[in-house]
């Protein structure tokens, strides 16, 4: 099997499907990898590290003509789209739910879609796979040193000769994976964090990790947000709306806040309004992971967009986080990789089986 992974063409993306380790293992596994030339630059992997590795850097042309799968990050834009022919895989987080049209066009033309946000995330054979925790960890971390940066105060107590600073009240809003690492990341600077979820087996979690996990109203008992897969579920308007009047308390008297609430496939439901911004002290940070086209967590935050409001709280909508540390989130995403090749090679063939749970969900097959 020969794979090749290209350079990615979307504005502000800096990561890269392969990494030189990523490289050495699929070697050492028998396939034959081909990298687009320069297309680990911008996560700072020279071409010749990769071809230390046994990689063979080529041309686009080559690479599409070559490889019998090709591999990125995010979906490819339509001139890449077009260089794929029937017979090839396309192995990305393609975003299916996002750009439908892409994955039917390319399945028409009898490429092979493998779709690596459609993985099953609660099968524990498959989290060695799972680049959106991969990647979503890497958001949350960084999500937390943004606020932290702009935030003009310490986020610990700190003692010395001039007194004792107060630390920095932290709150996060929605406790999945990239929720988690944020917790963990303002604990380790020293904040106090407290978090909430609409999954109420997130408690455990978050108190884990030394936050406080916010008592809000819930919604009526066997009806909570657990879902499909442990996902969370779209709250009906009116307990969305219960839920807002019990956090707003607790986000007006926050230093910080970062949401990173999200329903797969759904708009992000809106958690802090413009009205309980203007509530929070002048100099508050407000990190909104969610912030996308469709809107955010964040009433007014837009992807890529940092302002400082007129109440004196900065509100950053996040864009592409992990690719702001694209050196470690193409290692997560690249070992991701190597982990489902190593599922999907079998004898020297790529075999998409059909009858496997995981395959047949990656191609779109299976529940999500
Ligand atoms: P996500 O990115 O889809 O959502 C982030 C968080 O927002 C979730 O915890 C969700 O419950 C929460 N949320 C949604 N609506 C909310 C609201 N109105 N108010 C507050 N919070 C809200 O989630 P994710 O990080 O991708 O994780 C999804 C689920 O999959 C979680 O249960 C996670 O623990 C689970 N997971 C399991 C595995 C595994 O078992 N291998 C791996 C990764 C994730």
């Amino acid at each position: 099997v020969t794979v090749g992974a290209v350079r990615e063409r979307a504005p502000g993306e800096r990561r890269v499907a392969l990494v030189p380790e990523a490289v050495t293992l699929l070697r050492r596994a028998g396939l034959d990898v081909l990298i687009e030339t320069g297309a680990g630059s911008g996560a700072w992997f020279t071409d010749a590290e990769y071809a230390d590795a046994g990689a063979t850097v080529v041309t686009p042309d080559e690479l599409y003509a070559r490889a019998d799968a090709v591999l990125c990050v995010g979906p490819p834009d339509p001139e890449a789209a077009g260089a794929l022919r029937a017979g090839q895989t396309l192995i990305g987080l393609l975003q299916p739910l996002r750009h439908p049209a892409l994955v039917e066009d390319l399945t028409g033309r009898g490429v092979r879609t493998v779709s690596l946000d459609l993985l099953p995330r609660t099968l524990s054979r498959a989290q060695s796979m799972d680049a959106l925790t991969s990647q979503a960890a890497v958001a949350g971390y960084k999500a937390a040193l943004l606020a932290a940066d702009l935030y003009d105060r310490f986020f610990p107590m700190l003692t010395t000769a001039a007194g004792t600073t107060r630390p920095a009240q932290v709150l996060i809003l929605g406790a999945g994976v990239a929720g988690l690492q944020a917790i963990a990341t303002a604990r380790r600077l020293g904040a106090v964090v407290s978090a909430y979820d609409v999954r109420p087996a997130s408690r455990g979690e978050v108190e884990s990790l030394g936050a406080r996990f916010l008592d809000v109203q819930s919604p009526p008992e066997g009806e909570q947000g657990t879902e499909l897969g442990g996902y969370a579920r779209e709250l009906t308007e009116q307990e969305q709306r219960a839920q807002r009047e019990a956090l707003d308390t607790h986000i007006a008297r926050s230093d910080i806040v970062i949401t990173t609430a999200q329903v797969p496939g759904r708009k992000p439901p809106l958690l802090v309004t413009a009205a309980v911004v203007e509530r929070m002290k002048p100099g508050s940070v407000v990190v909104d992971l969610a912030a996308s086209e469709l809107g955010g967590n964040v009433e007014g935050s837009e992807p890529d967009k940092t302002v400082v409001l007129d109440g004196g709280v900065t509100l950053i909508g996040a864009g592409h986080l992990p690719s702001a540390m694209a050196t470690a989130a193409s290692t997560a995403y690249a070992r991701n990789l190597v982990a489902l090749l190593g599922h999907l090679v079998r004898d020297g063939e790529l075999n998409l089986d059909p009858a496997d749970e995981i395959t047949a969900a990656l191609m779109g097959g299976g529940p999500s």
